[in-house]
């Protein structure tokens, strides 16, 4: 599909606009965004349940997967195609599964479309697609986050060729409301830690999978802890080659950091206006015409804008398809070192309202929660100091860090 015309763009746009207004509700722009964080964060069976058809019937109009492949349930066309849909359906209602229907569309839905058997994609794509499924990420471990090829959770083969799965995840964002787990777990701990993983696709309904919530700073529980003693998973939920779980993970974590910023708001669109939720809010606490503020406005701006033209160069370098696929560290960089810088000047703007609020003010809320959650993008996915080493290893070519771990067994080396 890639000779389109503009002529064929135009079509499609149009029959875009029509199926939406058939098909969906308008957007109230009035309505409150749901705050990430607090209990109204967490998704209730019935959001999920309403959310997992919203997706169906986008899924079942043909607007899902628009660039992923036609054979796996995809739409088979190109990333202008799913501009134009992203363009035409933003005045319209469509489903937020929260964080964990991010992670299914764009990193686990295409890690399996990456490493994942034929059969398995053929099963699984088109439920990721319809919302049927929802996954997530099963990769950190109490002693295994920066150093992820250092995970612990073992995976033992069993006679008959399947699978015996026992050790614990953390930090998994909206497990508890998904269907799948992507997991990365040791297969042979005799050889370096590199060598010995494997992935997995485990249903979190299993006999012997517990999953805990874990209460946040900024007051919700999206994070869960699971447990697994003796799971059996099947040989065909295998992701990848026995053993080059290594190879899949890189993969992942490619795609993890073209993700995108999962807390973009619409605050940060339109960052050639002058930070309209920050003059907002000067307006609120009467400080607009504070000299002190309006530097801090300024400087918030320049950040948004800074951002997002990072943001595009790396969008249109991944899409030429030639670029360093580590490119991604820069925007997830960015994100990671200016996100609390901008959440701390919203505090400092708000002052005494953005410490003490009414639960339903939701513009003082939105400042606190902003300032608890301005660090997420300094540690999830990767922290900051990771990101610096990747960039100045794989893309600036520097030697790399010294380490005393690759060469030996994982069993031979002290864990803490
Ligand atoms: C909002 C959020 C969502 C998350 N969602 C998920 C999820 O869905 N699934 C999942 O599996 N995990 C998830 N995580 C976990 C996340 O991937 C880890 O927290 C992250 O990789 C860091 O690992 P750690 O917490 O074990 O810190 P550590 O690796 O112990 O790091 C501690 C500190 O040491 C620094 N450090 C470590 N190694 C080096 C080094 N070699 N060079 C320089 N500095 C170093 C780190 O930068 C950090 O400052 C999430 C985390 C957050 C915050």
């Amino acid at each position: 599909m890639s000779g389109q015309t503009a002529d064929d763009l135009e079509a499609y746009r149009r029959e875009v606009r029509a199926w939406l207004a058939a098909n969906l509700d308008p957007r109230d722009d009035d309505a409150p965004a749901r705050l990430r964080g607090g209990d109204a964060a967490n998704l209730s069976p019935e959001r999920v349940a309403q959310q997992r058809d919203l997706q169906r019937r986008v899924h079942e109009g043909g607007y899902t997967g628009i660039t992923w492949p036609a054979e796996f349930g995809g739409q088979g066309l190109t990333p202008a195609h799913e501009e134009i849909f992203a363009q035409e359906s933003r005045g319209y209602v469509v489903a937020d599964l929260g964080i964990a229907g991010l992670t299914t569309t764009r990193v686990c839905g295409p890690t399996i479309l990456a490493h994942g058997t034929d059969e398995f994609r053929r099963t699984h794509i088109p439920r990721m697609l319809s919302g049927e499924e929802i996954w997530v990420q099963l990769f950190s471990e109490p002693g295994a986050g920066s150093d992820l090829a250092g995970v612990s959770t073992r995976a033992t083969r069993t006679d008959a060729g399947d699978w015996v799965l026992n050790g614990s995840k953390v930090w998994t964002s909206g497990a508890y409301y998904a269907d799948y787990g992507l997991c990365l777990a040791r297969t042979d701990p005799t050889v370096p830690k590199h060598r010995g993983l494997t992935w997995f696709g485990v249903p979190l309904t299993s006999d012997g999978v517990t999953i805990r919530p874990i209460r946040e700073i900024n007051g919700s529980s999206e994070f869960c802890e699971e447990f697994f003693d003796d799971v059996v998973v099947s040989d065909a939920n295998r992701i990848g080659a026995v053993g080059d779980g290594w190879t899949v993970a890189r993969t992942m974590m490619v795609f993890e950091r073209l993700g995108g910023d999962p807390d973009e708001s619409p605050r940060h669109s339109g960052a050639r206006e002058l930070a309209p939720d920050l003059v907002a809010l000067a307006r609120r606490v009467g400080r607009q015409d504070d000299p002190v503020t309006r530097q801090l406005i300024a400087r918030a701006h320049v950040i948004d804008l800074v951002k997002e033209q990072l943001d595009a160069y790396v969008a249109a370098q991944a899409e030429s398809g030639t670029a360093n696929p580590n490119l991604g560290s820069y925007s997830k960089l960015a994100a990671g070192t200016l996100n609390p810088v901008r959440a701390s000047i919203g505090l400092e703007i708000a002052a005494a309202a953005g410490v003490a609020w009414h639960p339903e003010d939701t513009e003082a809320s939105t400042t606190a929660l902003n300032y608890l959650n301005g660090r997420i993008l300094a540690i999830a996915g990767g922290t900051n100091e990771m990101q610096r080493n990747g960039i100045s290893e794989r893309i600036l070519g520097l030697p790399r860090e010294p380490a005393h771990d690759l060469d030996r067994p994982f069993n031979e080396l002290r864990h803490n």
